[in-house]
């Protein structure tokens, strides 16, 4: 026996601001898609429903920042971010290939897109690129499944001219491109910002996790705030985000006796330790350097005796939490408005993924409790707005036609309990039930994803600019 409805949500509160929904409705799914919204549909229609009576019901959270490759974040990124309610996901670093092969073998149903590093050494010879070694990285990227570069400036410098390089070829390609501010010239804190900005000029460029450069580093990290508040509103070409954990995530690798990245090096200097591989062991014994160790099926954060064995066992080739992210910089990013009514910042995302940090729901309800967002804003932060960056025509709304993607928030415990991507279920009251990855890519990269044995979903960057400003 067919029926019309594979599911009906029931009787939860719909908060879609794309379509101006704010209220007490049953959502019904069909053939992966919204299929019928109302005050009530008859459940006898539907193969499955689910009862959602005093929850909140939101287009599918989507995270334009997190890490789930071998490299960082590692094969249970997938597992937690469907834990954390989250539907789409946006890989902040790649490399492409384990992104994918973690999507094949590790998949839980989410959508996830890619952004290629540009990383000396690795995916560029040295820090200042030409522009044929940039295009080739970029054509290389984009047919592999990538829709574009990352800068990761702040960790792995490249010159300021070859960054600029990077942002046009980017441009020029119709590739996304984001940054994570700092160059051979600055680290990754405000001076860095400031530079970014001025590299970026008009192009469109999503500037990553600005909070990161609000941390106090230089001035008062209030007087960061406002400054990077400021400029964000007079550069409207760049979008950004801004995450809600008290901790970054790095890398711990060390070379010759000294932590490859610079951020490490900084977190080591704010702790007072030395910026050597010496002086992370010492942090780590003394909880300032945090571990990210597999347990149970999860990453966590860990110190002491134990942590450093990890970390030692992997040849320092693990990544590194420090708790150097203040909570006003993180409340005023998350909340600021320009004249026009939206947002400054107009994502939140995680910057977790596999680093464990995926606290967008917990902490995002806590500022709709504490009334600094309000839900309808909380929406716009974590579904609409990524969507629109990301040229997801289909996803970021509940409209009749939209893609099934769903995630149900319980605003008491400020815990997602049901999420739901492209009309199948991914997660359950804390259950994991979903499988494959639908990988969102550029025509480019088609071939290879479905090579892969991955589901692909293609965006034309021509007809939807990728990382286009928020309206
Ligand atoms: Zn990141």
């Amino acid at each position: 026996m067919s029926y019309k409805y594979s599911y009906i949500l029931m009787n939860g509160t719909v908060i879609d601001p794309a379509n101006q929904r704010n209220g007490v409705m049953d959502i019904a799914v069909a053939d992966n898609k919204i299929a019928n919204i109302a005050k009530e549909i008859d459940p006898t229609l539907a193969r499955d429903c689910f009862d959602a009576t005093g929850k909140f019901i939101l287009p599918g959270i989507i995270d334009l920042h997190v890490h789930a490759s071998a490299w960082l974040g590692g094969k249970f990124g997938h597992k937690m971010m469907a834990l954390a309610g989250i539907t789409t996901a946006l890989d902040m670093s790649g490399p492409i290939d384990s992104v994918l092969d973690i999507a094949r073998d590790y998949g839980v149903g989410l959508n996830v897109a890619c952004l290629q590093y540009v990383r000396p050494g690795h995916t560029v010879k040295g820090t200042n690129p030409g522009k044929s070694q940039l295009m080739d990285l970029l054509q290389d990227s984009l047919k592999k499944g990538a829709c574009g570069l990352k800068i990761l400036g702040g960790h792995y410098p490249l010159s300021p001219e070859a960054t600029a390089r990077t942002i046009e070829v980017a441009y020029q390609n119709n590739a996304y491109l984001a940054f994570h501010a700092g160059s051979l010239e600055t680290k990754s804190n405000i001076e860095g910002f400031h530079e970014a900005t001025a590299l970026i000029r008009d192009f469109p460029v999503h500037l990553a996790h600005i909070n990161s450069y609000c941390r106090g580093a230089v001035r008062p990290y209030t007087v960061e705030t406002e400054e990077a508040i400021e400029t964000l509103k007079q550069h409207p070409n760049i979008c950004s985000e801004s995450y809600l954990s008290p901790v970054n995530g790095t890398s711990a690798k060390c070379a010759l006796g000294i932590p490859e990245s610079q951020v490490t090096m900084t977190c080591l200097e704010i702790g007072g330790f030395h910026a050597t591989e010496q002086g992370l062991e010492e942090a780590i014994m003394s909880d300032w350097a945090q571990i990210n160790i597999e347990s149970g099926g999860q990453i966590i954060l860990a110190t002491g005796k134990k942590a450093v064995e990890w970390w030692k066992q992997h040849d320092t080739d693990t990544t590194v939490s420090f708790k150097v992210n203040p909570e006003i910089p993180k409340l005023r990013l998350a909340s600021a408005k320009r004249d026009s009514g939206n947002f400054v910042v107009d994502c939140i995302s995680t910057d977790g993924g596999g680093i464990p940090r995926n606290v967008t729901v917990e902490m995002g309800l806590a500022l709709v409790k504490l009334q600094v967002l309000r839900m309808d804003d909380f929406a716009i932060k974590t579904s609409m707005n990524p969507a629109k960056i990301l040229g997801l025509k289909h996803k970021g709304h509940l409209g009749i036609g939209a893609d099934a993607d769903i995630s149900v928030l319980d605003f008491e415990t400020q815990k997602p309990v049901f999420s739901m991507a492209n009309g199948e279920v991914v997660m359950w009251n804390g259950f994991v039930c979903g499988r494959g990855t639908r990988i969102i890519t550029t025509p480019a990269g088609r071939k290879c994803v479905e090579a892969k044995g991955l589901r692909s979903s293609v965006i034309d960057p021509v007809e939807t600019p990728l990382c286009r400003r928020v309206q």
